[in-house]
This record gives structure tokens, C-alpha cells and sequence, in this order.
């Protein structure tokens, strides 16, 4: 053992499956692999720079941190060589034979079986190291900690199949070298043109210097120069970038291979100063998929330039979780903690920025370009209104950003605001009308809207399943306040003889509904004339504070103790059905058509019936009744 300590080790399972993937299904976009080795290398360079910070020594030989791009066309080997923090042996195993980091799954999981798409997804799950193995058949890492002695540096190699070899190597610099052996066929990354045209393109971004061999003589020399800016993009001012500047930054930092939706870039001078750079993206990145609101990250945290750490959830409120970006501060104390991150008054300034930021750009959008601001929401619509919820201060402004489907339009598109409701309301109306029920098609066709649909009055239709829990924190919206057509009595406005109407109707039916108490016992808890049907026979309502049933049934599937709530049954004493009712003698025969009017609203507001066996019978014997006389 101490003669040789070099051993071989076997992958974790679920790293074969990912090599074995990279080696035989990732074959488009291979090049890829220079943008996550180059992201590797920078990323060692941040960590370095950080852990300086606590241990000046660490980087006490003053060599400027940097990453370096070497190629032989002889032995067909590139090299990648980074003096960041390195690796110590239980980091290199860690980091990179086993799935301790869970992104390993999540990838396989995420996988659609396209090989261009999957071959783009690698970097967004923490598995960009294996892309090496997209272009090479033998990869070589060697490395040693800062702050280690020469005598401990480490030496992995492996062919990506099964087994890696790990041992000691004597490294005389700090960092890592990374040798990739090319695959036959693979020759387009020894072209120095063509090498030098994608390193430039994925390290444009980088903020280390990335240096190439010059050429001489169409060989690589030995002399270096730099290929890339290695300026932080965020501390440029807005009027010297390029909408593709901030694209191609977007892209290095997100791993994403869309564009941006949109971005805003703002620096802040006053009691504190700091640099904001917020990207709204396209599409939800496949972390944010995956991760739900207690895993964020996206957003980086820099103090004067040093990358400090992911502080997503230290500077954005997790409705906004799906922004990523930058935030520099020239404030903060290079030593921050997340404990001290949580309390500091200056976070909290920051916080509050990138909130406002972020709903400014997001209103602007809204305002300026809505065909992309519905893609926006099409993607996290439902994640920004749980900011109804959580963020009292803004809600207004949430909810002028909110889109509804809603019976002013003919299919179930989110575009209505509570600016366009509010701006057809009739005379005299109060309330914003609004329904939430299992699907559109549910909504839409609800009993419960006939009456106001019938006045032409507009009712928001909602179905998404956040959208009860959020309106139960929206009670108004400038001045006018929020009605459930399923909830508690309509209370439209009645002119006077509308009123008698109703009044008379009201007496007039009292014998009715005593009837249909009796026939129906305790399946409800009332029956009451309704003045919201128009064409349908029944419907059930609920009590104003009562949850809907729809989202009664979601929670109870979910395994939560619901309590009981029993609807109202309304119903329309003009339809023929009630007539019937009303006139029928046999006793039995009318308990049969009380039931299936109960019945029948339940199925129309999508609920399951108790006994639908009960159910068909009933129907059928009715539907075999010999047909009252004319
Ligand atoms: P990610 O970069 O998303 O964490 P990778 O698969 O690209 O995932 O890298 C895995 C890990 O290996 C990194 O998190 C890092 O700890 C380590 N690593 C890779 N390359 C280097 C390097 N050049 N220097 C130091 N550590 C590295
Ligand atoms: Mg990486």
C-alpha cells in the first residue's frame, strides 16, 4: 500500500449511467465540455479567492489567478489548467466518483432522450465535469489543494468506464491540470483556430484571465496571451453593452441555453452601493423544476468583485425564485455568514431592491412586450403569486401583474388584468366576481355564473390550484373587493320592483323548499331559492369562509384532514324539473328526483358521487316513470 498507494476505485452506480450516456448519447454539442472544464476552473479560482479572504496565506504567492488552455496536436492531449483551490484526495472522490451530490439524478431524471437537448442540459445539474468524456477516452486530473504540501497533490485518471485510478502525486503548484486524451475523430479541438473561436466564446464571460498559447509557425509556442476580457460584466456601464453581452453573460452564469426573457441592470449609490444584475429567464431551468422553494440558488452574492456565495434565498423573496443574476456589494463585510446574512439591515436593503427591480421589470414587460410577458407567466405565473401571499407590501403591485381567464372571452387564455376587470365593471356593481373551480371548462359552464353572465356581468374564471389559497389573501383591488360566485349569497345590486319580485317568489316557494328539505335530509345543509340560475336547475354554494370544494377534494387526496363542510343546495323554481318536482305525488318517485338534482349539481361542479351505483338506478327508474299527464 505504501509502496503504491494508487488504487482503483469503482464509480457509484448512477455516475456510470451518466459516463455511459455522455460517451454514447451526447454527441451533439460536444464542444459543451470546454464551456463546463473552463466553468470548473473558474469556479476553483472564486473559491480560492473566498477562502483567501479568512486565510491570507492561501494566496501569498501573489501569482494572479488564472486559467490556461494548452494543446498538442502530437500526443492529441488538451489541457486545462486552472492555480484555483484544487482538490484534496477525499475531495476528488467526492466531487467526482460518487452522487453525494444529488444533481446526478436529478439528470438522468430530466433526461428526454434528444441528444442535442440533453447534451446542452449537462451543466445545469452539476454533472459538467463528466462532459470530458463527450470528447475524450482517457481524462487525467491532477491536482493539490492550496495550502497543501507539493508531496500531496492528487492524480485521477480514468477512461469513463467503470473504474477510476486514484494515487499521490508530487505537484509543485497549487490548482488543477486536466488532460483530456481525444477520441479518434475528434481532431477539430487541436485545429488552433478552431479551439481558440470556442475558448474565446465560452470564457467571454469568465472573470479570470483565460490565456492560449500564441502560434508559431502554426504550432502552439511558449508564450501566452489572453483571450478573454476577465472584467466582471456587471461593473461595465449599461451604455457600453450590447443586448448580446447581457445574453452571453446570461448563459455562463445560468448554464441555460436560451436566451433570456429580459434583464435589468441598475447601479445603486446612497448610504449603501451596490450592483444589481437580474435575469428573468425564458423557460424554468430544470433546477428550478426540480428544486422547490427550500433548495434556491441563481443568485450570486459578490462583495467588491469576490464571488462570496449562492445567496438566493438571503436577497430574493421565494416568490422571485426564478430570477438569477448578480447582486455586488461594496458594503458587506468580505467575512459574511449566511447566519449574518439573515439579520444584516444592509441585506435587507438589498432584498427590498431586488424585489422592486424585479417587479419594475416585470411591469414593464407587461406593459411593453405582453405576447412575452405571457410566456413569462405561462412559466411562473403560479410561482409569482404566492407573492400575494407572502409579500403584504407589494401585493398590490403582484396583483396588478396577475393574468385570469374570465367569461369576457371565449377560451381559457390568462390575459385579463384586474386593470381591464375593473374597467368594464357595470354601473352599480361593487365586487370583483370571481370562481375558482377544477378546470376552465368546469368554471365556465358552472351554474353558479348564469346569473351574472346573464347580466353581462364579468366573472374571473380560476383553476389553477394555488389560485384558492392565493385569494384568500386578496381581499381588493383598488377599493373594489373580491366576491366567490360560489360563496354566500350574490348580493347584486336590485332595483325596487326586482326586489318585490323576489320577495313574492321567495313566499310563493316556501312550501318547495320545505320539500325538498324533507327529501333530502341531512345530505345538505339547506335549501334555499337562488337568484345566480338562470338556466340550470340547482347548484350548490358554499358558505362565504367555506373552502371550495374542488380544492376540499385536492386536499383530501393529498391525505389532509378536511373538515366538514356541507354546501347549501340553490335552487331555480322556475325550471321545469322543480315544477315536476312540485307536482309529483308519489312520494318515492319525488325523493328520486330531490336526490338526483343534488346529485346532478355535484357532478357538474366535478365532484364524485357517494353511491353513483344509487345514482344510475335512480336515473333509470326515472327514466321508465310512466310520464305525468300534460
Ligand atoms: P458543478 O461544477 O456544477 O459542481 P461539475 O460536475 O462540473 O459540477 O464538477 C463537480 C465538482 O468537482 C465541482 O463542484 C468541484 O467541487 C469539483 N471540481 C471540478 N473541477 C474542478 C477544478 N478545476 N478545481 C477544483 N474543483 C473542481
Ligand atoms: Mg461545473
Amino acid at each position: 500500500m505504501i509502496e503504491n498507494p494508487t488504487e482503483a476505485r469503482p464509480f457509484e452506480a448512477e455516475v456510470s449511467q451518466v459516463l455511459h450516456l455522455v460517451t454514447h448519447a451526447l454527441y451533439s454539442h460536444k464542444e459543451v465540455f470546454l464551456r463546463e472544464l473552463i466553468s470548473n476552473a473558474s469556479d476553483a479560482c472564486d473559491k480560492l479567492r473566498f477562502a483567501a479572504i479568512a486565510e491570507p496565506a492561501l494566496t501569498a504567492d501573489g501569482n494572479e489567478l488564472g486559467i490556461e488552455v494548452r494543446w498538442n496536436p502530437d500526443a492529441r492531449t488538451l489541457v486545462i489548467s486552472d492555480n484555483g483551490i484544487g482538490m484534496s484526495r477525499e475531495e476528488v472522490i467526492e466531487n467526482i466518483g460518487t452522487i453525494a451530490r444529488s444533481g446526478t439524478r436529478k439528470f438522468l431524471e430530466a433526461l428526454s432522450g434528444d441528444a442535442r437537448q440533453d447534451s446542452r442540459l449537462i451543466g445545469q445539474f452539476g454533472v459538467g465535469f463528466y462532459s470530458a468524456f463527450v470528447v475524450a477516452d482517457r481524462v487525467v486530473l491532477e491536482t493539490r489543494r492550496a495550502g497543501a504540501a507539493p508531496a500531496d497533490g492528487v492524480r485521477w485518471s480514468s477512461d469513463g468506464i467503470g473504474t477510476y485510478d486514484i494515487g499521490p502525486v508530487t505537484r509543485d503548484a497549487r490548482g488543477t491540470t486536466l488532460t483530456l486524451h481525444l477520441k479518434d475523430g475528434e481532431d477539430e479541438f487541436l485545429e488552433p483556430w478552431r479551439l481558440r473561436e470556442l475558448v474565446k466564446k465560452y470564457s467571454e464571460h469568465i472573470g479570470f484571465p483565460i490565456r492560449m498559447p500564441k502560434l508559431v509557425d502554426g504550432k502552439p509556442g511558449d508564450e501566452l496571451e489572453t483571450v478573454n476580457h476577465a472584467a466582471a460584466l456587471w461593473t461595465q456601464s449599461k451604455s457600453e453593452l450590447k443586448d448580446e453581452d447581457y445574453k452571453g453573460f446570461y448563459k455562463t452564469l445560468t448554464h441555460d441555453f436560451n436566451d433570456p426573457l429580459a434583464w435589468t441592470h441598475n447601479r445603486v449609490e446612497g448610504k449603501q452601493s451596490f450592483t444589481l444584475l437580474l435575469y428573468v429567464p425564458e423557460k424554468p431551468p430544470f433546477d428550478a423544476i426540480f428544486s422547490g422553494r427550500d433548495e434556491r440558488k441563481g443568485l450570486k452574492l459578490y462583495i467588491r468583485r469576490v464571488f462570496i456565495m449562492d445567496a438566493s434565498e438571503q436577497l430574493l423573496p421565494a416568490y422571485l425564485r426564478f430570477v438569477r443574476g448578480v447582486v455586488d456589494s461594496d458594503d458587506l463585510p468580505l467575512n459574511v455568514s449566511r447566519e449574518i446574512l439573515q439579520e444584516n439591515r444592509l441585506v435587507s436593503q438589498i432584498r427590498s431592491a431586488c424585489t422592486k427591480r424585479t417587479l419594475d421589470l416585470l411591469s414593464k414587460l407587461a406593459k411593453e412586450e405582453a405576447p412575452r410577458y405571457a410566456d413569462f407567466y405561462r412559466s411562473f405565473g403560479n410561482v409569482l403569486k404566492e407573492g400575494i401571499a407572502e409579500d403584504t407590501e407589494n401585493r398590490d403591485r403582484i396583483a396588478g401583474l396577475l393574468r385570469f381567464a374570465s367569461t369576457h372571452q371565449a377560451n381559457a387564455t390568462q390575459n385579463v388584468t384586474l386593470e381591464d376587470y375593473i374597467g368594464r365593471m357595470q354601473a352599480g356593481q361593487e365586487a370583483i366576481y370571481y370562481l375558482t373551480a377544477e378546470s376552465w371548462a368546469a368554471a365556465r359552464h358552472s351554474a353558479q355564473i348564469e346569473a351574472l353572465a346573464a347580466r353581462g356581468i364579468e366573472v374571473l374564471l380560476m383553476s389553477e390550484r394555488i389560485d384558492e389559497w392565493v385569494m384568500g389573501y386578496l381581499t381588493e383591488f383598488q377599493g373594489k373587493p373580491f366576491r366567490h360566485v360560489g360563496k354566500g349569497e350574490l348580493d347584486l345590486p336590485l332595483e325596487a320592483a326586482e326586489k318585490e319580485r323576489r320577495e313574492a317568489a321567495e313566499r310563493e316557494a316556501a312550501p318547495l323548499l320545505e320539500r325538498l328539505k324533507g327529501s333530502l335530509g341531512d345530505r345538505v345543509s339547506g335549501v334555499r331559492l337562488s337568484h345566480r340560475l338562470t338556466e340550470s336547475p340547482a347548484c350548490l354554494v358554499l358558505e362565504a369562509h367555506d373552502m371550495a370544494l374542488h380544492t376540499r377534494r385536492l386536499m383530501a387526496e393529498a391525505g389532509h384532514a378536511v373538515p366538514a363542510a356541507k354546501p347549501v343546495l340553490e335552487i331555480n323554481a322556475t325550471h321545469p324539473l322543480l315544477h315536476r318536482y312540485a307536482g309529483e305525488s308519489d312520494a318515492s318517485r319525488a325523493d328520486d328526483l330531490a336526490l338526483l338534482l343534488l346529485e346532478q349539481a355535484e357532478v357538474a361542479e366535478g365532484a364524485q358521487l357517494e353511491d353513483p351505483a344509487a345514482f344510475v338506478k335512480r336515473i333509470n327508474r326515472l327514466l321508465l316513470a310512466p310520464v305525468p299527464g300534460p
